[in-house]
């Protein structure tokens, strides 16, 4: 658990003026404008409740709560791949740390896509279709995977880059598979890393811009941006 130091900028800039509503104190500058947006989307599936109290959770036991036994536990369990090695290629020092997060999100399944939104009761089933009109659920898997129109992007991006390659089903293969398709030594691997993880960004940013603005961009013109 940490402090979002994005968040805590951006809540430094607001004052509270006679008890009615949050103002800026002064104007955002073009950079802020964009926080503020790569904050609005951490918080996309967050709900809030103004009779409950804020409070820290331990995400591995959110009725325990931390114990170091539990973190031990935690740590030492191979069930659960906090360690595995396609979680520790999210960082990369070529990303904006929002980049990171997206796949962090992601590869835990922890995107507030629309089956999760009806998870957690947010959004109902019969809302739950992918944003392209394809007709399936909106998963993570799908949606970055199997959608006829979101996963054309790794085909193109293959041929951009001059390999051939397929996608595989699950999400952490595929970001390995991607990185080591073809060969070469660690700043190969380092530049498929930085595309796989610029990719994701490319198609979370698309499908919210379709699903929240009603602006569609063809996916070779995403890559093209
Ligand atoms: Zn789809």
């Amino acid at each position: 658990m940490r402090t979002n130091p994005l968040r805590w900028r951006i809540c430094s800039l607001l004052a509270w003026r006679r008890g009615e509503v949050w103002k800026w104190w002064r104007r955002l500058w073009a950079w802020e404008e964009k926080e503020l947006e790569e904050c609005r989307t951490l918080l996309l599936d967050v709900s809030f409740h103004a009779n409950v109290s804020d409070r820290w959770v331990w995400l591995p036991d959110p009725s325990g709560g931390y114990l170091v036994c539990g973190a031990y536990h935690l740590l030492t369990t191979k069930d659960i791949p906090l360690g595995d090695s396609a979680a520790n290629l999210i960082w990369h020092n070529q990303v904006s740390l929002m980049v990171s997060v997206i796949a962090w999100r992601l590869l835990r399944n922890r995107l507030p896509t629309k089956s999760n939104l009806v998870q957690r009761g947010v959004i109902t089933s019969y809302a739950c279709l992918c944003v392209s009109d394809c007709g399936f659920k909106e998963t993570a898997q799908h949606l970055f995977l199997s959608c006829s129109t979101f996963s054309t992007l790794w085909p193109l991006v293959r041929h951009w880059l001059g390999f051939m390659g397929v996608d595989y089903i699950v999400l952490s293969d595929h970001f390995l598979q991607f990185m080591y398709s073809i060969g070469g030594g660690k700043v190969t691997r380092s530049f498929l890393q930085l595309i796989w993880l610029l990719c994701v960004w490319v198609l979370w940013n698309e499908r919210n811009n379709r699903l929240f603005n009603n602006v569609v961009t063809p996916i070779p013109s995403c890559w093209i941006k």
